[in-house]
């Protein structure tokens, strides 16, 4: 068998993973899901989700690692911004977060490239997170959201019967209108 490119996959939840794995895994790239998530609160959600990315893990046969949670580290880091509306600083500031950490565990790993299922959502703005990622080094523009990814990640969800949540992830983002919050993913 080929020796394949590994990679490191910032794992925001499992929905969003699903597409976004399986179009890794088309382009011949070995998958190592990183659940890095300090944003989410509280810390049952959190470990929802993380069940959830386990689960997706076992059905796609992709190796999980599980960041440390820290969500009082995470409050600190966006400290100022907690009134900011979602795809504003507050938020960047979160990309960076995650993104900071899934490239030093991809290097720690000796892992070349990393990137991140966050842009799969139609709340999240690509060209934003690749202007953060591009901050280190091994970080590959992927916009999972194209070719139709996020309709397929809605898609596998139901048939692999993944929990779908209803907010982003952070306790600032419950504020969102109820009729804006279905399909938050
Ligand atoms: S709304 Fe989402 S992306 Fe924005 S800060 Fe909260 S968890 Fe992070």
């Amino acid at each position: 068998m080929a020796n394949l490119l590994k990679i490191l996959l910032h794992t925001c939840c499992a929905p969003c993973a699903t597409a976004s794995t399986l179009r890794l895994l088309k382009d011949e790239f070995d998958v190592v899901l990183f659940f890095s998530n300090s944003n989410i609160h509280p810390e049952e959600e959190y470990q929802k989700r993380l069940v959830n990315a386990h689960k997706l893990a076992d059905i796609l046969q992709v190796p999980i690692l599980e960041d440390e949670y820290d969500h009082d580290a995470w409050l600190n880091w966006i400290s100022g911004l907690e009134s900011e509306p979602e795809r504003g600083r507050r938020c960047e500031l979160c990309f960076h977060y995650s993104l900071k950490r899934t490239g030093e565990k991809a290097r720690e790993l000796s892992i070349p490239h990393f990137t991140t299922t966050l842009t799969i959502s139609p709340y999240k703005l690509a060209p934003v997170i690749f202007r953060i990622g591009s901050q280190f080094p091994g970080f590959l523009n992927y916009d999972f959201k194209k070719k139709d990814g996020y309709k397929e990640s809605i898609q596998l969800s139901r048939e692999w019967d993944l929990y779908r949540q209803n907010y982003c992830g952070c306790e600032f983002s419950k504020r969102v209108p109820a009729a804006d919050k279905v399909n938050q993913i």
